[in-house]
Parts: structure tokens; sequence; C-alpha cells
């Protein structure tokens, strides 16, 4: 397993490799993010910035959305996988937040959490990129990473992937490290085909050095 030096050293070096590592969602408030967050669940964040521009301008506001049309709403999304429960989902969140939090987004994980469509990955990314707060949402490729550097166990569950991580690095570096692992793995240590052969880290990957056939010291 790599260190706490060495994992802290692994994330030094991907903010060398991606400098202007930053979440993607196109949003303009929290509101934005939140609703953007939500339909970006088992889909790209390219795909999602396509569709919310029309959305955002016709329900602007948690009010806006919570009253639109079911169908117009789905319309607006349809491109989107998921769309027709996400479509749901963003209607009823807007709802909550009028009802529950004065219609602005709560600050809070555990409230975050409460509102439809949201889970702690949701909340975290919220949580880092609209408020500042210290949180790690692992995704896909923060998981793929982690495991792949052997920052955490292989079998580790994704809240225990968030936990080593959160162990392993200063609270105040959560949020960028979090973004520079996305970009890293978006980009550079990809799912399919990771770009071991001139990888900065390769001399830290037992993964990318098994891969490269480079033999490994016991
Ligand atoms: Fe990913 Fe390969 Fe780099 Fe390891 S050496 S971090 S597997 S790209």
């Amino acid at each position: 397993m790599l260190s706490k030096a060495k994992t802290q050293e692994a994330i030094r070096i991907m903010g060398e490799m991606f400098p202007d590592a930053h979440g993607e969602l196109v949003h303009r408030n929290s509101f934005e993010l939140l609703i953007a967050v939500i339909l970006s669940a088992q889909a790209t964040d390219v795909g999602v910035n396509k569709a919310t521009p029309a959305l955002f301008a016709a329900y602007p506001t948690p009010e806006a959305l919570a009253q639109a049309p079911l169908e117009d709403v789905m319309a607006k999304i349809k491109t989107i996988g998921l769309y027709r429960n996400k479509a749901k989902n963003i209607k009823n969140c807007a709802q909550m937040l009028l009802d529950d939090f004065g219609g602005t987004v709560p600050h809070t994980r555990e409230e975050l959490m409460r509102l439809p469509g949201v889970g702690r990955k949701t909340a975290n990314v919220v949580l880092g990129d609209a408020f500042g707060v210290p949180a790690i949402a692992v995704d896909t490729h923060v998981e793929r990473v982690s495991k792949r550097l052997r920052i955490c166990k292989q079998s580790a569950s994704v809240l225990e992937v968030e936990e080593t991580l959160m162990k392993k690095l200063p609270e105040s570096i959560w949020v960028d490290a979090h973004h520079r692992m996305i970009f890293f793995g978006r980009y550079y240590c990809l799912a399919r085909a990771p770009k071991c052969e001139g990888c900065p880290l390769l001399y830290m990957c037992q993964d990318g050095q098994k891969r490269l056939g480079i033999k490994q010291a016991k």
C-alpha cells in the first residue's frame, strides 16, 4: 500500500500534470451545480453540459423548476441517460429545497443527502465545489486511480476509498486532490488504455510496472 507521504507525492505530481484541474460541470450558482451533479450520475459531464443551458434558461430557480411541467423537463434533458428518473428527481429536489431549506442549497452532507437523487458523492461535489467545504467525491476515476496506485485496497468499497484518501491527505487539499485525480483518470490513467509508458507516477505504480512487464523488487 502506498504510504501517506507517497500518496501526497502522487497528488502533487498530478497537480503538476494538471495545474488547472477543476470541476467540469458548467454552472452559475450552487443550485445549478446541484442539479448538474444529479444529472451527471452515469453520464458524462460533456453530455450534461450540452443539456443544462436550455434547462437552466427555462427554469433558473428552485421555484421555477418545482413548478415546471414534468414532460418539458424530460424533453430538455432527454439526451442524458436515465432522464425520466432524473427529471422526477430534480423537480422533487427543487420542491424540497423550497419546503425544507428556504429555497437555498443546504451546506451540510446530511442535509444534502436528504434531497432526491443526492447520494454521498453528489453531496461531496456540492460541498467542495459550491461551498469550499473539504470533501472528496469518489467517482469511477478517483476509485480506479486510487486502486491502481495502491493508495487503498483493491477490495475497498467507494466509502472505504474516500475514508482512506481522507486519512492519507491533509484536509486542506481534499477538494484539489479530487479534481486532480479525476483529470488524471480521465485524461491519462484511462480505464482501458492507461498511458503507463511515460507516466510520471510509474516509479511508484505497481500496476503500471506490471502492465509494462517491469520486474518489481520484492
Ligand atoms: Fe496509471 Fe499506468 Fe500511471 Fe500507474 S503507471 S498511474 S496505471 S498510467
